[in-house]
């Protein structure tokens, strides 16, 4: 086995997780990327083909393998530019994505990145380490290195007609930080061939019991059979209250349950674990009352879908601005009126921010409040509309000055139940409120996926495919609306009860 630059990053991150991933093929499934992994994936690809418009007389090494490290000896052979050229030596493997012929038979190093900034000096897919992995294998392979070089995108460029590669790109010469890096990198590469090779499980342990959930990755439960799949780690925030999750570890309690009554915990832990233990929900229903008297008729039920890629694709974008392509908005003009469903899905490729703010403007009055769930999201949206196109700022201020975030119940503990599990997403809200509803049958269930679906469906040719992914957007984007809808009437209905 070789190690390549990926499987050395996840050994540094995990050790344990790395051994897992190359022994234990039966994970791989387990390790299948989701649709927004991918389309991230994507963009990295899309800013390694923008960067490479850097090096007009660079050459791809197309072969895999043995068969690219040789391609790559013919083409340096030839003093050429070099696209993904490959390197091997003493158990590792790398593709470089750019080498270039530098004076006196040297050569520089690029690592192209998909990020506005440098990573460095975290644990997480350090760009420093990455590019010094790199650089020892080429260096052990016989390659002279001048300078180590990472190319970034520039976060304050603003896309103005064609793409200009040269504001978009930034270079970042990096052979300090290489030099630095280098005693450690080498080292862990030597103990990471030893630890790779052993064929028997390493009983090393996996530790992340005493990490939160987000922190675990998809192998955790076959480390720990004896963690509940809802279990202490899921407490809200704990993982940002270390001591707290230790303590209850090192007492053997995984389940909420378990946990003493004069357990040291926030008021919304506290709650969860109350639910939890109980099964009894907490409903504030004087305060539930008042946030929704303090909602002014009528109500817009509000939701955005955006994409955010690497690369602008309009005028007046930076990378990773997001395109606001789709909304959904439902509108009830009285208590006993029934909602009104207006959508908007842009098919083209083109900035969409001139219609969905004509429209918006058009169907959201003076009068009334705009429901979201997630303030933040959508008035950052409208708020770079209206610094992308300051003519309409006006109406854009004034919607989010309507904005009210039909969340916030659920974040204030008005209403905890002990199936949203900590959660106050919607996804985790909806079933516990209105368990007829679901988003269970459609094809698009997450604002990540309908990200990715829509970048599909403006660039593909086939008609059927466009129209059958346009169906699932608007699937996807009226029920986000309708299931705010319907679980503002269901709290309604409970505040109200006697
Ligand atoms: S759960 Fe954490 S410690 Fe365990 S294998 Fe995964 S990443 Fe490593």
């Amino acid at each position: 086995m070789l190690i390549t630059k990926t499987i050395f990053l996840d050994y540094l991150i995990c050790r344990k997780n790395c051994w897992l991933k190359v022994h234990r093929p039966e994970f791989i499934e387990a390790f299948a990327l989701s649709e927004l992994e991918l389309q991230l994936l994507e963009q990295g690809d899309d800013v390694e083909r923008a960067a490479r418009m850097l090096f007009p007389a660079g050459v791809l090494v197309v072969k895999t393998g043995a068969d690219a490290v040789r391609e790559t000896q013919e083409l340096m052979a030839k003093g050429a530019t070099i696209f993904q050229a490959a390197f091997s030596s003493g158990g590792f493997f790398v593709r470089c994505d750019v080498i270039s012929p530098a004076p006196e038979g040297a050569w520089d190093l690029f690592e192209i990145k998909g990020n506005n900034a440098l990573k460095e000096g975290i644990d997480d897919r350090d760009h420093i380490t990455d590019l010094t992995f790199q650089a020892i294998v080429a260096e052990r392979a016989g390659v002279t290195l001048r300078n180590r070089t990472v190319i970034l995108l520039n976060k304050t460029y603003v896309r103005s007609g064609a793409l200009d590669v040269d504001r978009l790109l930034q270079q970042m010469e990096c052979s300090p930080g290489v030099a630095t890096k280098h005693p450690d990198t080498t080292r862990a590469m030597d103990e990471a061939l030893v630890y790779l090779k052993q064929t028997d499980e390493p009983q090393d342990g996996c530790d992340c019991h005493y990490k939160g959930r987000s922190r675990q990755c998809s192998t955790f439960p076959y480390s720990h059979p004896d963690v509940p799949a809802y279990s202490v780690h899921d407490i809200v925030r704990i993982g940002a209250s270390k001591k707290k999750l230790a303590d209850l570890i090192d007492r053997g309690i995984f389940n909420l349950e378990g946990i003493p009554e004069e357990f040291n915990l926030s008021r919304a832990q506290k709650n969860q674990v109350y639910v939890a233990k109980t099964g009894q929900s907490i409903i504030d229903k004087v305060r539930i009352r008042e946030a929704l008297a303090s909602y002014q008729w009528p109500l817009h039920f509000l939701d955005y879908e955006t994409f955010a890629p690497a690369i602008p694709m309009f005028d007046g974008y930076g990378p990773y601005q997001p395109i606001p392509f789709q909304f959904s908005l439902h509108i009830l003009t009285g208590p006993d009126a029934e909602p009104a469903h207006f959508e908007f899905l842009h098919d083209e490729l083109s900035d969409p921010t001139g219609d969905v703010v004509r429209l918006l403007d058009e169907h959201i009055g003076a009068d009334g409040s705009v429901i979201v769930w997630y303030a933040p999201f959508e008035r950052g949206v409208n708020t770079e509309m209206a610094a992308r196109c300051p003519n309409l700022a006006t109406v854009l201020t004034r919607i989010n000055g309507q904005i009210r975030d039909l969340r916030d119940i659920f974040v204030d503990q008005h209403y905890v139940h002990e199936g949203f599990k900590g959660s106050t997403s919607i996804k985790a809200v909806l079933p516990v409120l209105v368990p007829d509803l679901s988003y269970e049958h459609l094809d698009i269930k997450n604002g990540g996926i309908a990200s990715a679906r829509w970048s599909e469906m403006i660039t593909t040719t086939d008609g059927a495919e466009r129209s059958a992914i346009s169906g699932a957007l608007k699937d996807y984007c009226e029920l986000d609306t309708f299931a705010m809808y319907a679980i503002w009437k269901e709290l309604n209905a409970i505040a109200l009860s006697q």
